[in-house]
């Protein structure tokens, strides 16, 4: 694989490519080893202090961090904010004012017969937790998790996807300037570092990526018996029912299928709609798809990007072929604009059935494909026969109906009238072919602690 920073809005490659620096994996690991077993990091001062620091980082760093996803991505600035600095910025400084409440214990009286005495529950630590991120938000994928295993007071090593390759040399300069560079290390590399410093059997991964390699992630951590958790792709469904407000749905539904260019784990791209609005939500969604201006990101005209690179690319237009082949109907876009660089134009297909392929794999790009429903058993039935099982969003004006729902929808986060956003107080995760366990707030402090139970007999 290529870690080239090719500029997606050209694809053409700068004239030299810095060279990567050699990583000493097995010496990172044990340097990190050795000051866990200090006992350092479980300290409550320690983790608090690190999530400011990391907060700092991201605030003091927020022209680098714009400058480097520009070039990875050609991200504009005002995206970069949003999409990297805000979230992580958000996360840290949530945690850092918690992190004291969490770590409070809570005692209770035992309730055993004739045995008198307390009893807590401690969360401690794993030790060292790998986290392995996706490069479609570079600095959020990756510090995100990092905030919960620092605030639970494991030591970290992060590894960044070196598709983004200007961020992660980033990373790897800011993490030991800011942080406790004997807790907390940034690994560059691709692939083979990341089953490398698996096979180091450290105490906990946490992985962002693409299903297929999520399960090789999770086989080599099954040698070790390392737990895992995996944040992996999706196939989510943006249901809308006849009584919602069109002109929103619309919009919403178009933002969740073309926010990014679709590069986005929880991107809405199976659009069920109800059969008394099809024809005209069909309609109204291909005239908003036809007004998106694709171009470079740095224009204030433009409101789609290109696709990270040419394998992406490829991809995609294998998806626009299948749909074409499996009979579903082209209402908008399906192929490349008349440009350079990684651009698709954003696609819509209609009259699908849920078992085309278009329905059923993740296409990682600007596709939606649109399924008729007859009632909200059929749509629900439809939102969860899929192997995926991550985002969910309801468009309905009765909130009655969007609370039964909501339960009803198997995903990790579900959102009515609008996208999930990104709370730092709340759970994110997936499950199925979606991966397993919780990131973010309280979720994302467990997964990365293991509980003990003390008792003390009086
Ligand atoms: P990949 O699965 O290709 O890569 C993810 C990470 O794994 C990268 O750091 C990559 O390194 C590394 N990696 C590559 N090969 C191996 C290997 N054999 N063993 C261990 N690690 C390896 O995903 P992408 O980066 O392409 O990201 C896109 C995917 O991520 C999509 O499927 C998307 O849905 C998903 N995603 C999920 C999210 C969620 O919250 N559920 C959020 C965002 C994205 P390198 O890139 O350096 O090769």
């Amino acid at each position: 694989m290529t870690t080239e920073s090719v500029a997606p809005k050209t694809a053409e490659a700068p004239a030299e490519t810095p060279p990567k620096p050699a990583t000493d994996v097995a010496a990172t690991v044990a340097r990190l080893r050795k000051t866990f077993a200090s006992g350092r990091t479980r300290g409550a001062e320690w983790r608090k202090q690190q999530l400011l620091q990391l907060a700092r980082m991201m605030e003091e760093n927020e022209d680098a961090i714009a400058k480097a996803l520009a070039e990875d991505l050609d991200r504009s600035p005002a995206e970069a904010f949003i999409a990297d600095v805000a979230t992580t910025l958000a996360e840290a400084k949530y945690a850092a004012k918690r992190v004291r409440r969490w770590m409070r214990r809570k005692y209770l009286l035992l309730e055993v017969p004739q045995l008198p005495g307390r009893g807590w529950v401690e969360y401690e630590p794993y030790g060292t937790v790998l986290i392995i991120g996706a490069w479609n938000y570079p600095f959020y994928l990756t510090l995100g998790p990092a905030v919960g295993a620092i605030a639970a007071g494991n030591a970290v090593v992060l590894k960044p996807s070196e598709i983004a390759a200007a961020s992660s040399r980033l990373m790897a300069e800011l993490v030991p300037r800011y942080l406790d560079r004997d807790a907390i290390a940034v690994v560059e590399g691709d692939g083979t570092v990341s089953q490398e410093l698996i096979m180091q059997g450290l105490d906990r991964v946490m992985f962002t990526g693409g299903t297929e390699i999520g399960r090789k992630v999770y086989e080599g951590a099954a040698r070790h018996l390392t737990p895992v958790t995996l944040e992996l792709g999706g196939k989510s469904p943006q249901i809308v029912f006849a009584d919602a407000d069109l002109d929103a749905a619309t919009e919403g539904v178009a933002l969740g299928i073309f926010a990014n260019q679709g590069e986005v784990c929880a991107a809405g791209s199976r659009i069920l709609v109800a059969r008394s609005v099809y024809a005209e939500f069909v309609d109204r969604l291909a005239v908003r798809a036809s007004s998106v201006v694709l171009g470079d990101p740095f224009d204030s005209a433009t409101t789609m990007g290109p696709l990270i690179n040419a394998r992406q690319v490829d991809r995609v237009l294998r998806y626009l072929k299948l749909g074409h082949d499996e009979g579903a109907r082209l209402v908008t876009g399906g192929g490349r604009p008349d440009r350079g660089g990684y651009f698709v134009e954003p696609t819509l297909f209609s009259d699908a059935a849920n078992t085309m392929t278009i329905a059923r794999e993740e296409i990682f790009g600007p596709v939606g494909t649109i399924i008729p429903f007859y009632d909200d058993e059929q749509a629900i039935q439809i939102a969860n026969d899929s192997s995926y099982a991550l985002a969910a969003t309801l468009w309905t004006t009765d909130l009655s109906r969007a609370h039964t729902l909501a339960r009803r929808v198997r995903a990790g986060a579900v959102a009515v009238n609008g996208w999930s956003p990104l709370d730092p107080r709340l759970s994110w995760g997936g499950s199925k072919l979606s991966g397993q366990g919780r990131e973010l707030g309280l979720a994302g402090l467990e997964a990365n602690t293991e509980l003990k139970t003390i008792t003390v007999v009086l």
